[in-house]
C-alpha cells in the first residue's frame, strides 16, 4: 500500500479534552508545526457527554483546600493514587478552571456573580472526611460539551491543524524511543506516515469491553492496545469502574450531578438502602462503594422491576425547577431512553461499565514509561483517559477526571515543547508497514469468513459475565480461555465492503482487536491481584491487604495468551492507608 510522509514537530492523537488542551498549550508556541489526528470529529469525542462537572478546590460556596481535595482523592481511590501526582492534579486543578473561565467557558454562577459551587458527585468532603462538600464546578449538565467547545474554539483560533477522521494504527516506538506514527485516513482511505519529535497518545477509555456500558461505541482503547503492540507495559488495568447509575437495560449514564442535586437510591420496597452500606455519604460514597451496595440489594432479593434486578433513582421531591434547571439532560435521557417523567415515577438504575482507572503509565510530565517505572520513551507521551499517572488508584472519584485530562494533557504538552526544541528529527522505521501494522493491513486487504461484530459481541458477553464488579480465580481462567478464543477467530475476521473509501466496517473491525487487547489485559492483571481494592472485588479475596499489595500492577504481554506481570511501589507522601470507611 503507498504510504504519504509528513513531517510534524509534535502529533497529538485524539481531541478529546486531553488532547484539545494539548494543542491549544502547543499553539501558543508560535514556530511549532502541530497536528491533532482524532477518527473524530473533535466535538464528537467523549469529553462531550460529562454531564457532572470538574472538582476543584475554589472554596467559593464554602470552606476548601486542595489539601482536602487531595484526601478525597487518595482515599476514593483505596490508597493506590501516586500523592506526588495528586498534588499537582489537585492544586492545578484551581488554576484549569479560572483558564477556562478566561477563555469563555459558560460557569453557572452563583448570585454574587463568582462561580458556583455544588455537591455534583461522591466522596468530596470537608475536612478530610467530615461531611460532603459543594467541590463541583459545572455548566448545567453539560459541562463536558462545553469543555469540548471552549477548547475547540480556541484552538481553531490558533490554527491548529486537524486531521479529522483519521484512524491511527500504529505508534513507532523502537529501542526506547518514538519517532512518528502510521494513520488511515477514513475518507479517502489512504494511508499516511506522520513522522513527529513528539506524539501525544489522548485516545480516551475502553468501556466497549463490555456489553452494559456509559462510554460511546467508539471507545475502544486504540491508543492503549498501540502502545501495548510496541512492547511497552500497561499499568493498574485490573481496576474498572463501575458507575452506579445506568439507565436500567441500556447502560446510558444518569449523572452523579442527580443524587448531588438530591435524588436518591430506593430497593424494591422504597427503602434507602444506603443506610446500610454508607450511613454518613448514604448516596455521596464512592462509586465502588454504591456499585457493591446495588449488587447487593439485588442479590438478597430486594430489588425491584418485573425481575427484581435493578434499583430506583427516586428524582420526586426535588422541585420541579431544580430538575430544569440542574437536571436537563437526566431529564430528557429519562424520558427518551424510558418514556418517564422523573417528577412522577421511579427510575429504574443498575451499575454499568463507566472509566479505565489504568492505563498507559506515565509519569507526571505525561511522559511515557518503557519499563513502567523510570525510564521515559523519548518522543512518546500519554494524557487523559489513556493514561495512568496514577492519579486515581484503585478507583476514580467523580468529577476527577475531567480535572485529570486537563492538567495532564497540559503540562504534557508543556514537556513537549521542551522536547521538540531540543530533539533532532528522529529517523522513522526502515520497514515501516511491518510490525503491529500488518494487522490492520490484513483486514483492509483480508477476506476471512469470520464477522468482527461477533467476536466483539462475544468479548463483551466474557467480559461481562467475569470481569465486571465481582471477580473470582475460576471465572477469570474461564475469561482469559475464552479471549484466547476470540483472538483465533480474530485472525479469521474478512469484511463484507471491500471499499477503501469511508470503509466503516474496517475501522470497526480494526478497534475490536483493540477492544481484546484492553481485555486481556484487564483479566491478566485481575487474575494476579488476590487482594479487594477500589474498583477491584475478588469475592474469593475479599479483604484488602497493603503489606502485599499496596503495590501498582504492570503488565506485558509476552506470547499469544502469555503475560508477564511486574508491580511497583506506590507514592505515598501525605495519607498513609487506612481502612475506608463512609
Ligand atoms: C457518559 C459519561 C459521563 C462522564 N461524566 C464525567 C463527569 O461528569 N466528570 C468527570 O470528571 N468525568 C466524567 N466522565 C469521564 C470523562 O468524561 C472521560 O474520562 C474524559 O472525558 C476522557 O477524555 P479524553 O480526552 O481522555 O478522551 P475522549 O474525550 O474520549 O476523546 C478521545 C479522542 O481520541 C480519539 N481517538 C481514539 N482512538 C483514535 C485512533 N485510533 N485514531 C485517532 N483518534 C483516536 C477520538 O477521536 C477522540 O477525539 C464521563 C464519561 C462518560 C462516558
Amino acid at each position: 500500500m503507498d504510504l504519504l510522509w509528513h513531517e510534524w514537530d509534535a502529533v497529538v492523537v485524539g481531541a478529546g479534552g486531553a488532547g484539545l488542551y494539548a494543542a491549544l498549550e502547543l499553539a501558543q508556541s508560535a514556530d511549532l508545526r502541530v497536528a491533532v489526528v482524532t477518527k473524530l470529529h473533535p466535538l464528537r469525542s467523549h469529553t462531550g457527554a460529562a454531564q457532572g462537572g470538574l472538582g476543584a478546590a475554589l472554596g467559593h460556596a464554602e470552606e476548601d483546600y486542595p489539601e482536602w481535595h487531595m484526601f478525597d482523592t487518595v482515599k476514593g481511590g483505596d490508597y493506590l493514587a501516586d500523592q506526588d501526582a495528586v498534588e499537582i492534579l489537585c492544586h492545578e486543578a484551581i488554576r484549569v478552571v479560572f483558564e477556562l473561565e478566561h477563555m469563555g467557558f459558560p460557569f453557572d454562577r452563583a448570585p454574587d456573580g463568582r462561580i458556583e459551587q455544588r455537591v455534583r458527585a461522591g466522596g468530596h468532603t470537608r475536612n478530610f472526611g467530615e461531611r460532603p462538600l459543594a467541590r463541583s464546578v459545572y455548566a448545567a449538565d453539560r459541562t463536558g460539551q462545553m469543555i469540548l467547545h471552549t477548547l475547540y474554539q480556541q484552538c481553531l483560533r490558533r490554527g491548529v491543524r486537524f486531521l479529522e477522521e483519521f484512524l491511527a494504527v500504529d505508534v513507532w516506538v523502537e529501542d526506547g524511543a518514538c519517532s512518528g506514527l502510521l494513520a488511515w485516513d477514513i475518507r479517502r482511505g489512504e494511508l499516511h506516515a506522520l513522522r513527529a519529535k513528539a506524539v501525544l497518545l489522548a485516545t480516551g477509555g475502553w468501556g466497549q469491553i463490555y456489553r452494559t456500558t456509559t462510554n460511546a461505541v467508539t471507545l475502544t482503547g486504540d491508543g492503549v492496545a498501540l502502545a501495548w503492540r510496541r512492547g511497552l507495559p500497561l499499568e493498574d488495568m485490573e481496576f474498572y469502574q463501575f458507575h452506579p447509575t445506568g439507565i436500567y437495560g441500556r447502560g446510558i449514564l444518569l449523572s452523579e450531578a442527580s443524587r448531588g442535586e438530591g435524588a436518591y437510591l430506593v430497593n424494591g420496597s422504597g427503602e434507602r438502602f444506603m443506610e446500610r452500606y454508607a450511613p454518613t455519604l448514604l448516596e455521596l460514597a464512592p462509586r465502588d462503594v454504591v456499585s457493591r451496595s446495588i449488587f447487593r440489594e439485588i442479590q438478597a432479593g430486594r430489588g425491584g422491576g418485573p425481575h427484581g434486578d435493578c434499583v430506583f433513582l427516586d428524582f420526586r421531591h426535588l422541585p420541579e425547577e431544580v430538575r430544569r434547571t440542574k437536571l436537563p439532560e437526566v431529564s430528557g435521557l429519562v424520558h427518551k431512553y424510558l418514556g418517564l417523567d422523573p417528577g412522577r415515577d421511579l427510575v429504574p438504575v443498575r451499575p454499568t461499565a463507566h472509566y479505565a482507572v489504568g492505563g498507559i503509565p506515565t509519569d507526571v510530565w505525561g511522559r511515557v514509561l518503557a519499563d513502567g517505572k523510570a525510564q521515559v520513551v523519548e518522543g512518546l507521551y500519554a494524557a487523559g483517559e489513556c493514561a495512568c499517572v496514577s492519579v486515581h488508584g484503585a478507583n476514580r472519584r467523580g468529577t476527577n477526571s475531567l480535572v485529570d485530562i486537563l492538567v495532564f494533557g497540559r503540562r504534557a504538552a508543556q514537556d513537549m515543547i521542551r522536547l521538540v526544541h531540543s530533539r533532532p528529527s528522529p529517523t522513522p522505521p526502515r520497514s515501516p508497514l511491518e510490525g503491529p501494522a500488518e494487522e490492520f493491513l490484513r483486514l483492509a486487504d483480508g477476506g476471512g469468513g469470520e464477522s468482527h461484530a461477533r467476536v466483539r459481541a462475544e468479548l463483551q458477553r466474557v467480559m461481562e459475565e467475569h470481569c465486571s464488579v465481582f471477580r473470582n480465580e475460576g471465572g477469570l481462567r474461564s475469561a482469559l480461555a475464552s479471549l484466547g478464543d476470540l483472538r483465533d477467530r480474530y485472525a479469521r475476521v474478512g469484511l463484507v465492503d471491500r471499499g477503501r473509501v469511508y470503509n466503516q466496517e474496517l475501522v470497526e473491525a480494526f478497534e475490536t482487536g483493540c477492544l481484546l487487547d484492553c481485555a486481556e489485559a484487564t483479566v491478566a492483571s485481575a487474575l494476579h491481584r488476590t487482594e479487594s481494592r477500589g474498583a477491584h472485588f475478588r469475592e474469593d479475596y475479599p479483604e484488602r491487604d497493603d503489606t502485599r499489595w499496596l503495590r501498582h500492577t504492570l503488565v506485558w504481554r509476552s506470547a499469544p495468551g502469555e503475560y508477564r506481570i511486574g508491580d511497583k511501589p506506590v507514592v505515598v507522601t501525605r495519607f498513609a492507608p487506612k481502612e475506608r470507611r463512609y
